[in-house]
């Protein structure tokens, strides 16, 4: 069997399991891809039998097969002892006839931190393996800046520095980032956008002076993006889990099929989803999520995808967008591994702002994925309607997957909680009917209505000691990276 991963642009581009983690995406704008995927096959026998971590390495094994037995174990047991507050990782709770997944009892409240705790593990070993230290790069808008932070916070031969729009996240996300702790953690806030600080980063990824210097220092500049397959391959185990729980719990037998709702923005938790269905996983549909800005939905509706269109800002922040890089991924698959195809999609997506898929094509990625989406009003309608019928509050990117799960007339279907609804107090409240425009007053007003505790990662920001203060323009951010590669790595 093939043991690389490819390129979805180019099948001539080869690389290891651990290069493909360090790298991230390829040099050629391509994704990693594993081609031999659909023959990978995993025993549903055992998965309802084994813990969570067990299954982790089940997976992670067939498509990380460069890493030893011994560096998996390590890297989940590092990865996923102590940092989630339940011990099934990602719980499943019945919400009238929708089975919800919880993923959101990680560090920082959201899903990202599933895959966020275990990429930096995933790195730090294959570093080991090319003896090199690495220094992340991330522009965050809010929230991932947090997961990936505490991800890599003291991770060995790994720093992080973090940039986001000085006085444009939520006080929250705010006191999230800036009381980050780790001696590896940077954290500045930059007098732009997000996507002045995005820019820069890419910026500061070509800039020949950072470049040499990293290597005098034998350091890897790389991000910790939704596109590396570090933070992919970890999301397809939940998927799993949720099936174990609905064998388990005798509601279904092994082999049935089961459909999946997933809030979706750059489309990287719904192809893991994908990724468990071609490893054997038995699924009915999935069905894909949007908020307002439903690019997805038109796409999966006329097989045109369009970036030509607004921007809107929502209340379910995570999912504003409008490039959902990880669909590439999907083409890759759906064409029958076509790079040449693949590459002249993102090529007009790129030149024209759009690009077509043809009618064949479509139709085989329809038998498989429903979607829909919801507007801001209708997601605040659902969050009201499900408190009142079952007492139990949702995020509003939650919502929006359980919306599209409840019209979709599955009689077995998953909705994937994303995000605590404590995470998004203000709107949450205020869905239900109540106002509050302070963040930390609204999660103690939210945590009487939940009749639960706020959870502890969240509670404890307000008393925090603010640790990073620096705001910078962003003509800065290079001296501030070059002087990061020097003070991360001081022991
Ligand atoms: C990132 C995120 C999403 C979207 O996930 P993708 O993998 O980008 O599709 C949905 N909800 C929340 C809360 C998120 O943080």
């Amino acid at each position: 069997m093939n043991q690389m991963y490819v390129s979805t642009r180019d099948a001539n581009k080869k690389v290891s399991s651990k290069q493909a983690i360090l790298e991230g995406i390829s040099n050629d704008g391509g994704l990693y891809v594993w081609p031999e995927l659909d023959s990978v096959k995993i025993d549903l026998n055992k998965v309802c039998k084994q813990s969570y971590q067990e299954n982790a390495y089940m997976i992670l094994k067939e498509l990380l097969p460069d890493y030893s037995e011994e560096e998996l174990k390590e890297c989940i047991h590092d990865a996923y002892t102590n940092s989630f507050s339940v011990p099934e990782i990602t719980p499943v709770k019945k919400v009238d006839n929708i089975y919800v997944l919880e993923l959101f009892h990680g560090p920082t409240s959201a899903f990202k931190d599933v895959a966020l705790t275990l990429l930096p593990q995933l790195m730090s070993k294959a570093l080991k393996t090319t003896n090199q230290k690495a220094l992340i790069l991330t522009a965050t808008s809010g929230d991932t800046g947090k997961a990936a932070l505490c991800g890599f916070q003291d991770v060995e031969n790994i720093g992080i520095a973090v940039f986001y729009p000085h006085q444009k996240v939520s006080q929250i996300q705010y006191r999230q980032m800036a009381t980050q702790k780790g001696k590896n953690t940077k954290v500045y806030a930059v007098k732009g956008n997000f996507d002045d600080a995005q820019s820069q980063v890419k910026k500061l990824f070509l800039d020949e002076q950072m470049n040499e210097q990293a290597k005098a220092h034998n350091i890897l500049l790389t991000s910790a993006n939704s596109i590396n397959i570090g933070r992919l391959v970890p999301q397809i185990v939940y998927y799993f889990e949720s099936y174990k729980y609905l064998v388990n719990q005798g509601l279904i037998q092994i082999g049935d099929k089961v459909s999946f709702s997933v809030p979706t923005g750059n489309f990287g938790d719904v192809l893991a989803g994908f990724y468990g269905y071609l490893m054997g996983l038995p699924v009915e549909r999935f069905y894909v999520a949007s908020n307002a800005n439903h690019v997805l939905t038109d796409f999966l509706s006329t097989g045109t995808y369009s970036r030509n269109r607004d921007f809107i800002q929502t209340i379910s922040p995570s999912m504003d967008i409008l490039i959902s890089s990880n669909l590439e991924r999907l083409l890759y698959y759906m064409s029958g591994k076509d790079t040449a195809f693949v590459k002249k999609c993102m090529d007009d997506l790129k030149e024209k702002g759009e690009y077509t898929i043809p009618r064949e094509m479509l139709d085989k990625i329809q038998d498989l994925f429903g979607c829909g989406y919801v507007n801001d009003y209708e997601t605040k309608e659902v969050i009201k309607d499900v408190y009142e019928q079952t007492k139990e509050v949702l995020d509003p990117h939650t919502a929006i997957g359980y919306s599209v799960a409840q019209n979709s007339d599955e009689d077995m279907i998953v909705s994937l909680a994303t995000a605590s609804p404590y995470k998004f107090s203000v709107d949450v409240l205020s869905a239900l009917g109540q106002s509050c425009e302070n963040e930390f007053e609204a999660m103690k007003q939210l945590s009487k209505i939940c009749s639960d505790p706020i959870p502890q990662g969240l509670k404890e920001l307000e008393s925090l000691p603010i640790l990073h203060k620096d705001i910078i323009e962003i003509e800065e951010m290079k001296d501030v990276v070059l002087k990061a590669m020097e003070e991360c790595f001081n022991d």
